[in-house]
């Protein structure tokens, strides 16, 4: 009888990992170190918050695992290409193809319509953007109707749904967002939320989320809180709101 075949128990590769992260700024005296040897992985369809008082390293994760910053020390690897092996030319690419950012102030070009917006990935790309999948990804943001409008002509809420839709036009591996709810009032930030939430649980995007706000970090499955550049605490379930300010607090109160 021929042996079967054990099907292979290795764990799904995470879309981003990070190993010993290590980020400095300055030297001498005025040297900070921002990361200190973080590691970290996210999985694949998970949506995770970070947290930590300010000045805790969070950005500078988030640009350091996005192939915005290059860290000092330590390893990021995408989709399993680590960035350390790449030139800038290379890493230009990867932040292309494989990365969505969304930042606290939109960043949307304010010249061009909504769908010029989001087809412009597309274009700076060389590509030449199928008007459909623009269609298709203004109306999974809920903005069908807003494809002509200018970003001056549409609510906040509604222009940080436009750069979502921006961030997942390539189709990548992981979308960042720094502070994606950090300029709406509570309202809008519960459509921004419900919406980040939905590309997790019915298309598997996977998304790593900074924020300040324990409601944002209650639509996370997971959050990791930062202090002096270290994880200094970490939930692995979702959490409600007052759970998640309450270790805020402690965490506040112990880096004092
Ligand atoms: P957070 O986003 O949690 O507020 P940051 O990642 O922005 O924290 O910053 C972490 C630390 O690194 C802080 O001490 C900050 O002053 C420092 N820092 C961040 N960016 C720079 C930079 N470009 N040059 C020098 N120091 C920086
Ligand atoms: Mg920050």
């Amino acid at each position: 009888m021929p042996t079967e075949t054990v099907p292979s128990q290795a764990p799904p590769r995470p879309p981003v990992a990070l190993h010993g992260l290590t980020k400095r700024y300055g030297a001498g005296d005025g040297e900070v170190t921002a990361l200190d040897a973080v590691d970290l992985a996210f999985a694949r369809g998970t949506l995770t918050a970070v947290m930590g008082p300010s000045g805790s390293g969070k950005s500078t994760l988030l640009h350091c695992a996005a192939g915005l910053e290059r860290p000092t020390s330590g390893r990021i690897v995408i989709d399993g290409t680590d960035l350390g092996g790449l030139d800038e030319t290379g890493l230009t690419l990867l932040r292309r193809d494989r990365v969505g950012f969304v930042f606290q102030a939109f960043n949307l070009v304010s010249a061009l319509t909504a769908e010029q917006n989001v087809a412009l990935p597309l274009r700076l790309a060389g590509r030449r953007p199928d008007p459909a999948d623009v269609a298709r990804a203004l109306a999974g943001v809920g903005l069908a109707d807003r494809a002509r409008h200018r970003p001056g002509g549409l609510s906040g809420g509604q222009q940080q749904r436009v750069a979502i839709a921006r961030a997942l036009i390539g189709r990548p591996a992981v979308l960042f967002a720094d502070e994606p709810t950090g300029a709406l009032d509570t309202v809008t930030s519960q459509t921004v939320l419900t919406l980040l939430r939905g590309l997790v649980d019915d298309r598997r995007q996977t998304v790593i989320m900074v924020t300040h706000d324990p409601v944002a970090a209650s639509f996370a499955d997971r959050v990791v809180f930062l202090a002096d550049g270290r994880i200094a605490d970490e939930t692995t379930s979702r959490t409600d709101a007052p759970a998640v300010a309450a270790r805020m607090a402690t965490l506040e109160a112990r880096t004092r």
